[in-house]
């Protein structure tokens, strides 16, 4: 079977991670343990995951022209995902997550950095690759007239568009319209929908809504009746990631056709592995460990 052709349209970081007994108080200097580079953002850690399940990924985003936006696109390549519309932007830094880990808790400062030039004329360039794909994939780290002028494209050229609303914040009716697909963790959920219970939010978009749960799976609404799609249970080490390799699995999966609860299936099966490693890209599974797994 020929594999699958997607685009993810998306943001992409590097997360500098310092390992600290405590947190600086203003103008203190403190020694830290440890630091190290882990590359990120919900784009790439989707495309990753995508290709990592055997999918034709391309990734339409952006860096800095800095050593880190080399050092993504590097990790892109490596992981099998086609950069050709992953363009570096002048002047501007690679977007970068600070995070002091220290007391058992993480304090993180976000730098968008180059993932805010991800602007619709920079997508509308890559037009004759989205017209080409089975699925277009894209999340809230890039700038809101992206998503709307994305979901429009999607519809216009009659090509499935998987809208995962994270970070949350509101979407225009239209989007959530012209989505195929829409998955929202339960918190992300509530504050897209605030104020109807998510039973009733269900019902509205059937086959279309799919709120993650953690450990429980996801629950949909398939015309006739809510289901919740159990996931597996697994020794959980580290969550950071499951949310993205979900939305990548459910990706692959429908562009594919598998049918739906099947696809589901598939997406739990892909996350809940990657709770059993390391960092968002560190636990991701590959196509052969998510079919034995099923099997
Ligand atoms: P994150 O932000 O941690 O990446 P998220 O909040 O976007 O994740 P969740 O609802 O926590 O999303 O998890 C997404 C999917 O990952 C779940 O629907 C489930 O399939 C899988 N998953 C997450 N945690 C676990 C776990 N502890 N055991 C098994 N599966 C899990």
């Amino acid at each position: 079977m020929k594999p699958p052709k997607i685009a993810v349209i998306g943001s992409s970081s590097m997360d500098l991670v310092v390992t600290a007994d405590r947190r600086p108080g203003a103008g203190e200097t403190i020694l830290g343990e440890a630091f190290s580079t882990v590359p990120g953002g919900k784009g790439a850690n989707q495309a990753v995951a995508a290709a990592r399940l055997g999918a034709d990924v391309h990734m339409i985003g952006r860096v800095g022209d800095d050593a880190y936006g080399q050092e993504i696109v590097a990790n892109l390549k490596a992981n099998g995902v086609i950069t050709d519309y992953v363009e570096p932007v002048t002047d501007v830094s690679s977007g970068t997550a600070h995070i002091v880990l220290a007391e058992g808790d993480n304090s993180i400062i976000v730098v968008k950095g180059a993932n805010d030039h991800v602007t619709p004329s920079y997508v509308k360039n890559a037009l004759s690759l989205l017209r080409e794909c089975d699925l277009i994939m894209i999340q809230q780290e890039v700038p809101e007239e992206t998503v709307i002028e994305t979901a429009r494209l999607c519809t216009e050229i009659g090509v499935p568009l998987l809208l995962n609303p994270a970070p949350a914040r509101e979407i225009p009716d239209t989007v959530i319209e012209q989505a195929a697909y829409l998955t929202p963790n339960e918190h992300e959920a509530g504050l897209l929908f605030p104020g109807v219970p998510l039973a009733d939010v269900l019902i509205k978009y059937p086959n279309k809504l799919f709120i993650t749960e953690g450990s429980a799976g996801v629950r949909y609404y398939d015309g006739a009746e809510e289901k919740l799609v159990s996931s597996f249970k697994v020794e959980a080490v580290d969550t950071t990631g499951a949310g993205d390799t979900f939305n990548a699995a459910l990706g692959v999966a429908v562009a594919e056709g598998k049918p739906l609860e099947e696809s589901l299936r598939f997406a739990n099966r892909a996350a809940s592995i990657s709770v059993t490693g390391f960092g968002a890209q560190g636990g991701m599974p590959t196509r052969e460990e998510v079919e034995r797994g099923l099997a």
